[in-house]
């Protein structure tokens, strides 16, 4: 599926400037006027990117961007601000409060898609081919990239061929055997206790955040990966 993009901005012909280009562009969008419909998109589907106007009626896009700075589900969300001509400090602000990046009114719209872009390839790379993706976890095989909930995560080579080898069947039960064949080979004599150390290293990488343990260890039998629905509520 293509990458979801909220434009959270209260003057009409910007916010339908924006959805006309990003939706040129691939993206599908959603519009908010303000805070208050922001927060209820949100719930709706957590979008992949935000552009976030920092002049909204209500609760600003400033206090906007803190909020969800601040909550576990949106921590993470990529958020471009849209800001007034000359607010030097305010920029600065913006910046300190969790935007990735801003761009400054009025903007020219190829530099903010092409900042879109930059952004989304870094945090969404699920929207390249060749991806593997259970739950909030993403998989990158051209890229050797793993994320979960957009947020990077550093795993060893053994880890990331036990991680892809799981996430290609979610929910199935694999025995050590089974995982020793599949990401070891078979030439490769290791005991499966080798499974173990490699599955905790896996989950210490995988559950830095305050996520659910996708890997399930179900006993005398093996190791699974939950096939999770949503995690991030
Ligand atoms: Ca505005």
């Amino acid at each position: 599926m293509s990458a979801k993009v909220l434009v959270v901005e209260d003057e009409e012909p910007l916010a339908l400037l924006l959805r006309y280009n990003l939706e040129a562009d691939g993206f599908r969008v959603q519009v908010a006027n303000d805070g208050e419909e922001a927060k209820v998109a949100i719930d709706e589907e957590t979008p992949d990117l935000i552009v976030l106007d920092w002049m909204l009626p209500g609760v600003s896009g400033l206090e906007l961007c803190r909020r969800l700075r601040s909550g576990k589900a949106t921590r993470n969300i990529p958020i471009i601000m849209l800001t007034a001509r000359g607010e030097e400090t305010d920029r600065v602000r913006g910046l300190a409060t969790g935007a990735d990046d801003y761009v400054v009114k009025p903007f020219s719209v190829p530099e903010l898609m092409a900042r879109v872009r930059a952004i989304l390839r870094r945090a969404s790379p699920e929207r390249i081919a060749n991806v593997l993706m259970v739950g909030d976890i993403t998989l990158d095989r051209d890229a050797h990239r793993v994320t979960r909930n957009g947020r990077e995560l550093r795993l060893g080579p053994t880890e990331f061929r036990l991680l892809e080898f799981l996430m290609q069947s979610p929910g199935r039960v694999f025995s050590r055997a089974q995982l020793l064949d599949g990401v070891w080979g078979r030439d490769i004599y290791v005991d499966e206790r080798t499974v173990d150390v490699h599955i905790g290293r896996l989950r210490k990488a995988i559950n830095r955040g305050r996520e659910k343990d996708p890997i399930r260890t179900v006993r005398g039998a093996g190791y699974a990966i939950n096939d999770m629905v949503a995690v991030n509520a």
